[in-house]
């Protein structure tokens, strides 16, 4: 068992000591002391801070990447479900107009389906989000051609036809999160 007791007279010990070397300091010795203290008190809570946030970032990231990587697993396990239906039963799979659209930008709303998302995935790092009156690409400098312009606005991404970056306008941003 442990004696508290004991531990506070030990505690208030120190502190009587503490004290007495305190008062026994100059006055300027004083002021250095208490600035001190106060400086460590900070730093120790803003070190907790950062530590706790941290934390909290850490645990957030890791629940996102579970949440991501169970997402991910299930729509290869759906996709491979559908695969194997189309398959067995011999039907012909549904044809997606997605990928003409794609090729030709000639799609009307801004619907997504599957297979544009997967499409825009493996470039989403080059993506970059601009307004949609904006008109030179950052990438090459060059200005934006009407066509593109009339893609952002409309479906929310385009590409630069010079070099290829990725653009999608806030717009779109704001719909899909
Ligand atoms: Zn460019």
């Amino acid at each position: 068992m442990v004696d508290w007791r004991q531990i506070a007279d030990q505690a208030l010990l120190y502190w009587q000591e503490f004290i007495t070397w305190f008062l026994a300091l100059p006055i300027y010795s004083q002021v250095f002391v208490i600035m001190a203290a106060v400086g460590v008190i900070i730093l120790s809570v803003v070190i907790v801070y950062y530590t706790l946030k941290g934390v909290a970032y850490l645990v957030y990231y890791i629940l996102k990447g579970v949440y991501l990587l169970l997402k991910g697993i299930f729509t290869g396990l759906y996709k491979l479900f559908e695969e194997i239906y189309y398959e067995v039963s011999g039907k012909p799979k549904p044809i997606k107009e997605s990928s003409d659209k794609e090729c030709y930008g000639q799609s009307e709303a801004p619907q997504q389906s599957y297979e544009e998302q997967e499409i825009i995935k493996p470039m989403q790092k080059e993506i970059q989000i601009v307004q949609p009156n904006a008109v030179f690409c950052s990438e090459c400098g060059s200005q934006y051609t009407e066509r593109m312009i009339e893609q952002l606005s409309e479906n929310g991404t385009a590409y630069c036809v010079f070099c290829g970056k990725g653009y999608k306008s806030i717009k779109v941003e704001v719909e899909q999160y």
